[in-house]
């Protein structure tokens, strides 16, 4: 039996082809999946897990897709889409029980209206919490190691296991997550009661002005170096508006390659090896990507 039919006997969610990444991620470049698995519930999805792990099968995690860059050959396994399932949160003494598949903004908005303030820095990252707590995710120099507790995950085994904050190896846009076969469920964060609906709108307003939202990306592209934030680079590289066909560098902000029409991702890709190499070359600086190739 193989996976398709695993999961169609089982009755453990849908299993689609068809579908591209230029469909599923907000850069909108990518080429086709050979198979989309949209599982049906969380226990589905651990039995799906194991038949993959134990069957040696190519896949892939995609949660909002707000921060993979996938290559327009395709992925030729399978794409586990994790946007579809419920989601919810408990908070039970400060302590915040989330689901990994809540819409990040919309978590810090939901937060923000019973005054639980501390998560505000996730109002402008458009993931999923769980593709937030694999990257590290953070914003005004605040980020999801700075409150996480502790996170479960499925391992490739099937079963649920519970990591402690110190036990992700949280730095900067990484945690043990990029290292090992496993799903995050959900986390528990520390909360404060602390008023934040007005930062909240400040932000967005400044996000406005200072970030491409009108346009498809990626967010920030490269890490920051510790000594000069990249966007800061890019400029003094004299790349700001530069472009390849369709994929460009953001005039509002160059730390963000926008996709203005038809972009394919080898042209994105091309554009983000260029600024890397001219970086290297030019000032010995070291740009790291903060975005996830497939
Ligand atoms: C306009 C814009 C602004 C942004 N601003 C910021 C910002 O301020 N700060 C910031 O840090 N990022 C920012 N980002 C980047 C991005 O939104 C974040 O990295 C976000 O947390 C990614 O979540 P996602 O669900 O879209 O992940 P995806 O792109 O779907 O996946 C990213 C990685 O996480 C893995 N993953 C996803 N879900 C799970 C899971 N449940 N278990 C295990 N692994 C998983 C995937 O396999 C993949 O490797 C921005 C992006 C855009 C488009």
């Amino acid at each position: 039996m193989n996976f398709n039919e695993y999961i169609v006997e089982n009755q453990l969610g849908i299993v689609e082809s068809g579908y591209t990444f230029q469909e599923l991620t907000t850069i909108g470049c990518g080429g086709a999946i050979e198979t989309l698995y949209t599982p049906n519930s969380v226990a589905s999805l651990q039995k799906a897990f194991v038949y993959i792990i134990e069957h040696n099968l190519k896949y892939f995690l995609l949660g909002n897709g707000s921060n993979t860059l996938a290559m327009d050959t395709g992925f030729d396994g399978i794409v586990i889409h994790l946007r579809k399932l419920d989601y919810s949160y408990e908070i039970k003494d400060s302590i915040l029980t989330c689901s990994a598949f809540y819409p990040t903004i919309k978590l810090a908005y939901d937060l923000a209206k019973e005054d639980w303030g501390d998560l505000s820095f996730l109002g402008g990252i458009p993931g999923l919490l769980g593709g937030a707590i694999y990257n590290n995710s953070g914003a005004y120099k605040d980020d999801i190691a700075h409150h996480l507790l502790d996170v479960t995950y499925i391992n490739s085994a099937g079963k649920l296991v519970t990591l402690s904050n110190r036990d992700c190896a949280f730095s900067y846009r990484k945690s043990i997550f990029h290292y090992i076969d496993g799903i995050i469920l959900f986390a528990r964060f520390q909360l404060e009661k602390i008023k934040t609906s007005e930062v909240l709108e400040r932000r967005a307003k400044e996000r406005k002005l200072a970030q491409p939202l009108e346009s498809r990306s990626m967010g920030s592209i490269f890490k920051n170096n510790p000594l000069i934030s990249a966007w800061k680079v890019i400029d003094a590289l004299g790349m700001r508006g530069f472009h390849i066909n369709d994929a460009t560098v953001s005039a509002k902000h160059a730390n963000f390659i926008i996709n203005t029409g038809h972009a394919k991702s080898s042209e994105i890709l091309s554009l983000i090896e260029l600024i890397q190499k001219r970086a290297e070359l030019e000032f010995g600086i070291h740009l790291a990507y903060e975005i996830t190739i497939l």
